[in-house]
């Protein structure tokens, strides 16, 4: 199911919400300790309203329809917690895909936050589009890192594959959130970004009377991320 680029990215997260949703259960398919943040359960889903280059789980939200098992929020929160008694971590994260397609996938985050302290790993498109949901996070023992997929209009259409025009949601995102007392903070890939990317989106950010920290991460350079990248003109 992969769309013609640029696509439409909120039409796109309806689309991925009705295939992944399914009962108030989503679509699952691994539930893991990783190293990251010095140790974090990690539970891997599908379903993206964009399709970045580097995705390292492109194939998956490419199509999603033919990954993944539905799970209950109740059944995500047992699995977390279990590996996380298991293995004395105290840190919790859903990875691999965007967590909040809509009002149902953020009713189900809702519950499965419940485990405990969480990083929402999101790219902030339904929560900049939706605001009041990005407002009811205020208040739960979440932090949010919005990943920042381009730092103008033309690039972010050409790493993320939407169209230029919702380059700005991610944003919006990340300053209703710190106003509603979240700590939110925006992630760059330093590989793409560079020094004068980096720049550009902290001059944007700055303008939009956010102040936040930049987190830089760096590509994992798998063979299929590299060739999408190049056959992207990334
Ligand atoms: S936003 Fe994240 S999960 Fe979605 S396609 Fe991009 S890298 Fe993959």
């Amino acid at each position: 199911m992969t769309p013609a680029l640029p696509f439409d990215p909120i039409q796109r997260a309806a689309e991925m919400e009705a295939i992944v949703m399914h009962d108030q259960k989503r679509k699952y398919y691994r539930f893991r300790a990783s190293r990251h943040y010095g140790g974090i359960v990690t539970a891997d889903a599908v379903g993206c309203p964009f399709l970045c280059a580097y995705c390292w789980n492109y194939a998956r939200n490419a199509s999603p329809e033919r990954f993944g098992k539905y799970y209950a929020a109740d059944e995500v929160v047992e699995k977390l917690t279990s590996i996380a008694s298991r293995k004395s971590i105290r840190l919790f994260r859903i990875s691999g895909a965007e967590p909040v397609l809509g009002p149902v996938s953020f009713d189900h985050l809702l519950q499965v936050v419940e485990a405990g302290r969480f990083i929402i790993e999101t790219n902030g498109l339904v929560l900049g589009a939706r605001p009041h949901l990005a407002e009811r996070l205020g208040g739960l023992n979440v932090a949010v890192r919005i990943g920042i997929k381009g730092w103008d209009p033309q690039s972010f259409e050409r790493i993320s594959g939407a169209k230029k025009e919702f380059f700005r949601y991610p944003l919006i995102a990340l300053k209703t959130l710190r106003e509603a007392g979240v700590d939110a903070w925006p992630a760059v890939m330093g590989d793409l970004f560079l020094t004068e990317g980096t720049r550009c989106i902290a001059a944007l950010i700055e303008e939009m009377g956010i102040r936040t920290r930049i987190e830089t991460e760096y590509l994992e350079r798998y063979p299929g991320v590299m060739s999408a990248m190049r056959h992207r003109g990334c």
